[in-house]
């Protein structure tokens, strides 16, 4: 999955993702990434989410939705894709060791924060400061 989120100089938030899926998938499979709310959400009040990996596991748990809620609570972008990986590990560790997810979210005020399962989850950020700047994911794994 390739995801995007935006915040404009108006304090518009956008985001975007697409996917080809996973290989070997049955069918007919929908993965996460056509679901609003699953890999992709974006609240004008509070900020914009997108997610890759695993995407049976973040539709169970409108993984991008729930996200953009922790951080309606108060929780800042990284904590709140941190506590989101959490959940779904948390449902079988063990499953989890042989899975991908990884969160990026995008505040208001611009912060960003990214949290994934396994090690390898990247972004790349743009913004007044920095142009492209390769940043690793921290992982729970
Ligand atoms: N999230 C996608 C899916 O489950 C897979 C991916 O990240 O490429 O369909």
């Amino acid at each position: 999955t390739m995801g995007t989120v935006a915040l404009d100089a108006a304090g518009n938030l956008s985001g975007m993702c697409t996917t080809s899926g996973m290989a070997f998938k049955l069918r007919g499979r929908l993965g996460d990434s056509p679901l609003i709310g699953a890999g992709l959400f974006v609240d004008n009040e509070v900020g914009a989410v997108t997610c890759s990996g695993q995407g049976e596991e973040v539709i169970r748990m409108a993984g991008s939705h729930t996200v953009i809620e922790l951080m309606r609570q108060g929780l800042a972008p990284a904590e709140a894709c941190k506590q989101a990986v959490e959940r779904i590990i948390k449902r079988d560790v063990e499953k989890a060791k042989t899975f991908q997810v990884g969160f990026i979210a995008l505040g208001r005020t611009g912060e960003v924060g990214a949290y994934a399962v396994q090690p390898g989850f990247s972004y790349t950020l743009t913004n007044t400061e920095q142009n492209g700047v390769l940043i690793q994911s921290p992982s729970y794994f």
